[in-house]
């Protein structure tokens, strides 16, 4: 059985649910792995750009209400799923969806 498992997670403040798809809203294989930012919770600091070792992220032009410029995924690279990314982040802005096999 397959599904979608969001795999970065941790304790202290947890996104807000209306900032990114719900966990089990995507399914389809074919969009494995995916990174979701959270934009608004982004403060364009650039260490999860500078670590992606598949450089999927890169600094945007637009800037979110606090005025940061904040971080694009591209989903046509080859993200791996790696999670680096999530667990690099100080802000908890990046979401990482694997798929998950049982
Ligand atoms: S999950 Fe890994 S490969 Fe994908 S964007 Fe994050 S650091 Fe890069
Ligand atoms: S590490 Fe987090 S806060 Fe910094 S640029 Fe990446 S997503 Fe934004």
């Amino acid at each position: 059985m397959r599904g979608a498992k969001f795999i970065v997670r941790r304790r202290g403040r947890q996104p807000g649910a209306a900032l990114g798809p719900r966990p089990g809203a995507m399914r389809k294989s074919s969009e494995m792995p995916k990174v979701v930012v959270q934009k608004e919770l982004c403060k364009g600091c650039g260490l999860c750009v500078d670590a992606c070792p598949t450089k999927n992220l890169a600094m945007g032009q637009r800037v979110n209400a606090q005025g940061y410029a904040y971080v694009v995924w591209d989903k046509k690279a080859k993200c791996t799923g790696c999670a680096i990314c999530g667990r690099l982040c100080p802000d908890i802005a990046l979401r990482i969806y694997k798929e998950e096999r049982k």
